[in-house]
C-alpha cells in the first residue's frame, strides 16, 4: 500500500518535471540540480562558483531549506538572482519536488538566465528520486563525512552526473581516505567525474569550472573548442 503510493507520488512529480523541462528548454537555461547532506558546503561551493561564471555565464539560484533564508541571503551577495523555498509552509519536505521548482523558476524568471542552479535540501536520500526537470545533477560530499557514504546512499551518486569532494583544505587534520571516497562514489557510478576542491581556499576549482561551462555551452548551442 505505502509503496502504490509512493509510487503515484513519483509518476506525478514525473509529469510535473516534464513540464519544467519544457519551461527550460523555451527559455534557454540549462539546470543543475546540487545534493549533499546537510553541512557539506554547498552554499559555500555556490558562493565561489557564482564569483567565477558571472557575468560570463548568467546565472540563478533557487535555494530549498525547511526553515530560514540564510542560505539565500549569502548567495545574494555574489549579485545572482536568488528565490528561497522554504518547505516548512508545505509540510516541511525534505527534498525538492517539481511542482515547487516550477512556481520558483516562474518567479525568478529564467528568460534572461544561462544557468538556474538548485540548491536542494541537504538530504542524501530523497532528494535523488525525485526529477526536477534539471539538465543535470551534481552531489557534494565534503571529508568530514565517512568514505563510506556513496556505498550507504547510494541512490544519490548513482543519478548523479557530477561529484564533488569538498573541504579537501582539511585533509591534513583527519583520518579521512580521500582517495577511498573516490574509490567508493566510483564503485556505485563507474565512470563519474569527480572534482576535489577546497570551496574555502578554491583550490581545484578550474576542472570544476570547465566542466559546468562545458554543459552549459552545450545546451545554449555555443560552439566550445
Ligand atoms: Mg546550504
Ligand atoms: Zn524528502
Amino acid at each position: 500500500m505505502e509503496i502504490n503510493i509512493q509510487k503515484r507520488v513519483l509518476e506525478k512529480n514525473e509529469t510535473e518535471a516534464d513540464k519544467n523541462r519544457a519551461f527550460f528548454k523555451n527559455n534557454k537555461v540549462f539546470v543543475l540540480n546540487m545534493m549533499s547532506s546537510p553541512g557539506s558546503g554547498k552554499t559555500e561551493t555556490l558562493c565561489k562558483t557564482l564569483g567565477k561564471l558571472m557575468p560570463e555565464i548568467r546565472v540563478g539560484v533557487i535555494v530549498g531549506d525547511v526553515c530560514t533564508t540564510n542560505d539565500a541571503d549569502r548567495l545574494e551577495v555574489t549579485g545572482a538572482k536568488v528565490t528561497q523555498i522554504n518547505t516548512d509552509q508545505f509540510g516541511g519536505d525534505c527534498h525538492l519536488a517539481a511542482p515547487l521548482i516550477d512556481a520558483s523558476a516562474r518567479q525568478l524568471g529564467c528568460d534572461d538566465l544561462d544557468l538556474l542552479i538548485v540548491e536542494n535540501i541537504g538530504n542524501l536520500v530523497c532528494p535523488a528520486e525525485f526529477d526536477i526537470g534539471e539538465d543535470a545533477r551534481a552531489v557534494v560530499l565534503s571529508v568530514t563525512e565517512g568514505e563510506d557514504k556513496p556505498l550507504k546512499y547510494p541512490l544519490m551518486f548513482q543519478v548523479a552526473d557530477a561529484a564533488i569532494l569538498n573541504k579537501i583544505d582539511l585533509l591534513p587534520y583527519l583520518d579521512f581516505d580521500a582517495p577511498l571516497a573516490v574509490e567508493n562514489m566510483k564503485k556505485v557510478h563507474p565512470g563519474i567525474p569527480v572534482f576535489e576542491i577546497s570551496a574555502k581556499t578554491e583550490e581545484g576549482f578550474d576542472p570544476w569550472l570547465e566542466w559546468l561551462r562545458t554543459k552549459v555551452k552545450e545546451k545554449l548551442g555555443i560552439v566550445t573548442k
